[in-house]
């Protein structure tokens, strides 16, 4: 044992622990692609279908939701920038009224049978996704304590084995400011809000782009971290 190298922490006279943690050996870098826990989802599921990242209506030639139609694009990259392809991104939303498919969603808001509000896209080469939904309305998620939930899409990102789930916000939405799942995300929040641009679509109220950042500095905050 090479007892001349790395740190040694003393302890205590009577305690070998210092020298059991230090290193035995020279450190060496781990290889790139064996650090890399985030790639590209490799799965036995089916990949999504065509119209899968289409919340809009349940399925092609069904009526519209009600609502307002908005597109949702963005650009998913690691930290250095570059694209993560072929992320299995999953999205769901509240409908119009604030009230989400889903037998545990208390809401006496109306559903609308138009409207599921769950979808799938998979990033593609350049690391871009894009789907279509209803806007969100905010929602009470606390009845007891009158504490409403600003518009919000979750969205979760799925690659090798990590599963990454996240919220995207809407620009000037006034209860984010009441909102602790966004205070809480500081100065980072910013980034969680997408940026409104006009839709080329005919019939779409706004175009939302919301990138995302996997590690490093600018990371988008993972609610699972
Ligand atoms: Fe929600």
């Amino acid at each position: 044992m090479n007892k001349n190298f790395g740190r040694k922490l003393e302890i205590g006279p009577t305690d070998r622990t210092s020298e059991q943690r230090t290193p035995e050996s020279p450190l060496f870098l781990i290889p790139e692609a064996a650090r890399e826990s985030f790639v590209p989802y490799v799965t036995d599921l089916p990949v999504p279908r065509a119209g899968e990242n289409d919340l809009t209506r349940i399925a092609p030639g069904r009526p519209l939701a009600e609502g307002d139609r908005i597109e949702v694009f963005g650009r998913i990259c690691d930290e250095r920038g570059r694209p993560i392809r072929g992320a299995l991104m999953e999205i769901w939303n509240a409908n119009k009224w604030g009230r989400y498919t889903h037998v545990d969603d208390p809401a006496r808001q109306p559903l609308d049978p138009n409207f599921i509000g769950i979808g799938r896209v998979m990033s593609d080469d350049n690391g871009e996704y894009r789907f279509w939904t209803i806007e969100p309305g905010a929602y009470l998620a606390r009845p007891d304590i009158g504490r409403w939930r600003p518009k919000h899409v979750h969205m979760s990102l799925l690659g090798g084995s990590a599963r990454l789930v996240t919220q995207m916000y809407f620009p000037g939405d006034e209860l984010l400011k009441k909102d602790p799942s966004f205070y809480l995300l500081g100065d980072a929040g910013e980034r969680h809000i997408a940026v409104e641009n006009k839709s080329d679509q005919e019939g779409f109220k706004a175009a939302y782009q919301f990138n995302i950042v996997v590690g490093g500095r600018n990371a988008t905050y993972f609610e699972n971290e």
